[in-house]
């Protein structure tokens, strides 16, 4: 069962977390405020209420998780979403990263390779209050050539190698945000396309995201 109220007392505990945040090192008050806008507990059974004010990641069934908000918000920085960019974002999962992107204004097509993740996001009421997002069954590292070029893409699972069609699929002056490495650890990238068609690569800090898979499951 999910919850669907958004009470003064999940108000009070969103605004912990989210200065839990700032203090952990995210600055950008446009991230800041989406985090603020999203109640997070609707993305989790209604036993859970509590956790999902905590900066945790959390169990959504099929081996998967919905991530840490901390690395939500950092990777959603690392973005620097401007309103209307078409943002690609591989791992829909609980959709709650989806979410905040397009509080951020961003336009959202956001790929699930789990059926059961992506019927149950159709079955989710809240979602509908968002015109931009848009929910794909499909293998991540194919990204979505008939929606793209993408301003911007953001891979939410651990990727082996930098998937070559997801660049392809960017526009010039665009970037990809991605938790790079095989292992349990990850190093966050930001590739970033350049007008003479090459990339700048930045590295920043480590995560533990689970696995970008190849191929669908149904
Ligand atoms: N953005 C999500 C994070 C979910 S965890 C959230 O806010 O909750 C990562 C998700 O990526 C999982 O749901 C997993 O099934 C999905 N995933 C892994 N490999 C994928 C691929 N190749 N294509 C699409 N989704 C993939």
């Amino acid at each position: 069962m999910r919850n669907i109220e958004d009470r003064p007392v999940h108000k009070g505990l969103r605004n912990k977390l989210v200065n839990l945040i700032r203090e952990k090192g995210i600055t950008d008050e446009n991230v800041l405020q989406a985090l603020m806008n999203v109640p997070r507990h609707y993305f989790l059974d209604s036993a859970f209420e509590q956790q999902a004010y905590e900066d945790r990641a959390f169990p959504i069934g099929e081996d998967q998780t919905i991530s840490h908000p901390y690395t939500v918000a950092y990777q959603s920085q690392l973005l620097q979403i401007k309103p209307f960019d078409k943002v690609l974002e591989v791992g829909t999962g609980s959709a709650y990263q989806a979410t905040v992107l397009c509080e951020l204004q961003a336009k959202v097509f956001s790929i699930e390779r789990q059926k059961k993740l992506f019927d149950a996001n159709k079955e989710f009421h809240f979602l509908k209050k968002y015109h931009t997002l848009r929910m794909f069954y499909g293998d991540g590292f194919e990204g979505l050539p008939t929606f793209a070029p993408f301003d911007k893409v953001l891979i939410t699972a651990a990727a082996p190698f930098v998937p070559e069609k997801l660049l392809a699929q960017l526009k010039v002056g665009g970037c990809m945000v991605l938790p790079l490495n095989e292992g349990e650890i990850q190093r966050m990238h930001r590739i970033t396309k350049l007008a003479d068609g090459s990339f700048e690569e930045e590295k920043f800090d480590e995560f533990s995201f689970v696995p970008m898979l190849l191929g669908k499951r149904r």
